[in-house]
């Protein structure tokens, strides 16, 4: 049920924001250990955690465009493209709501926003004519993105990337990224902190490329917020719960490229049934989905999808063990470079290294 006091909000949305967070962190640890091992020259005391591929982002559209493109699902990182199937689905089922659900990006900057109201009384919303121009950049961002894997690069050298050295310890690269963090970074993450918490959403709402891909997938999905007008008291309590900052109370159903499907504007309605999650047409005002039957929607969606993956048997890469412990020793070298999307090849000889999973088990 929603609370009435104080922001509103959807208590199942948010257990399952805690929940995925939780998961997120027992994957990072348990990849952490498996990863530093490796690099310290160790044998892994734990299995490596295929779930790690949801934060390889470049990997994914690299091995989604190859998979649109007819040329199957790659090997090395399958999960990545699992991962990112199953957010693509449940983004276009309920409107964009991988980012009010699933993603921990979004759950720590809602925290942020959520603790910088509590403590300055409210936070700053840039005007109308900033906000605007401000909003661009994330579709700036991911037409970068889209340029870079759909235009500049055909899918043989799309193929090349999802091949190359670097490609395949992408993940240890990205590891190394946060755990030996330049000034640079630093400074980029603590202004993104320490901005969340003076202004709500900064970077869900003004620079990520994912949330410029799901919003425009979300216009197109069944499942949105709608209003009862013929129940509606005017009393504009959604417009002043929306994180967004859309008119709710105006709207017959929202079908804004910035609604995540949060449903804090159905929290915060007064009137039963009036806002709720409902199929498009009129008819089906009486079809209404309640808060917490409109998350588990999203969630199995997703589950679905990364279930999937499993039971075909492609969740797990074909990186194996003894080539990252072979790569790993050698993980500073300009091999395991990447610029723009063109990764370094394999020099000669060293194709002995792709050791699967597979080949070791038998
Ligand atoms: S906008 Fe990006 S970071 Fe924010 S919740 Fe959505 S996917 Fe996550
Ligand atoms: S319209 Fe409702 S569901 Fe959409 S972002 Fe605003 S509060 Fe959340
Ligand atoms: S909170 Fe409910 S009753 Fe009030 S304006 Fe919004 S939809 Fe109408």
């Amino acid at each position: 049920m929603a609370r009435r006091r104080g922001a509103p909000f959807v208590p199942a949305r948010v257990a399952l924001q805690l929940a995925f967070l939780a998961l997120v962190v027992l994957i990072g640890a348990q990849f952490a250990a498996w990863a530093f091992a490796h690099l310290g020259g160790r044998v892994p005391a734990v299995a490596r955690p295929a779930g790690v591929e949801g934060f390889l982002p470049i990997s994914a559209l690299m091995s989604l465009r190859l998979w649109l493109a007819g040329g199957g699902i790659h090997p090395v990182h399958p999960a990545a493209l699992a991962i990112l199937l199953a957010i693509l689905a449940m983004s276009a089922v309920l409107a964009k709501s991988f980012c009010s659900h699933l993603c921990p990006v979004g759950a720590l900057s809602e925290w942020l926003g959520r603790l910088g109201a509590r403590l300055l009384g409210r936070t700053w919303q840039p005007p109308r004519w900033l906000d605007l121009p401000l909003r661009s950049l994330k579709y700036l961002l991911l037409a970068f993105f889209v340029w870079a894997t759909w235009v500049a690069m055909d899918v043989a050298a799309v193929r090349a990337f999802l091949d190359s050295p670097y490609n395949r310890v992408a993940d240890l690269k990205m590891l190394l990224f946060f755990a030996r963090p330049s000034r640079t970074t630093l400074a980029v993450l603590g202004v993104l902190v320490i901005g969340s918490v003076l202004v709500r959403d900064l970077w869900c709402r003004y620079l990520c490329p994912y949330g410029a891909l799901l919003g425009p997938l979300g216009r197109l999905a069944p499942l949105k917020v709608t209003r009862d007008v013929a129940t509606c008291t005017d009393c504009k309590l959604c417009t002043k719960a929306c994180p967004a900052r859309l008119p709710v109370h105006a709207l017959t159903r929202v079908a804004s490229v910035e609604c995540t499907s949060c449903l804090d504007c159905v929290a915060a309605c007064p009137v039963r049934d009036c806002l709720a999650v409902r199929l498009p047409r009129r008819p089906a005002l009486l079809l209404l989905l309640r808060p917490a039957a409109a998350v588990a929607v999203a969630l199995v969606v997703y589950l679905a999808v990364t279930t999937g993956f499993r039971l075909a048997g492609r969740w797990r890469g074909s990186v194996g063990e003894a080539e990252y412990a072979a790569r790993a020793r050698e993980i500073d070298s300009p091999v395991y470079t990447h610029v723009g999307g063109m990764a370094a090849p394999e020099p000669p000889a060293r194709d002995r290294l792709q050791v699967s999973h597979e080949q070791q088990r038998q």
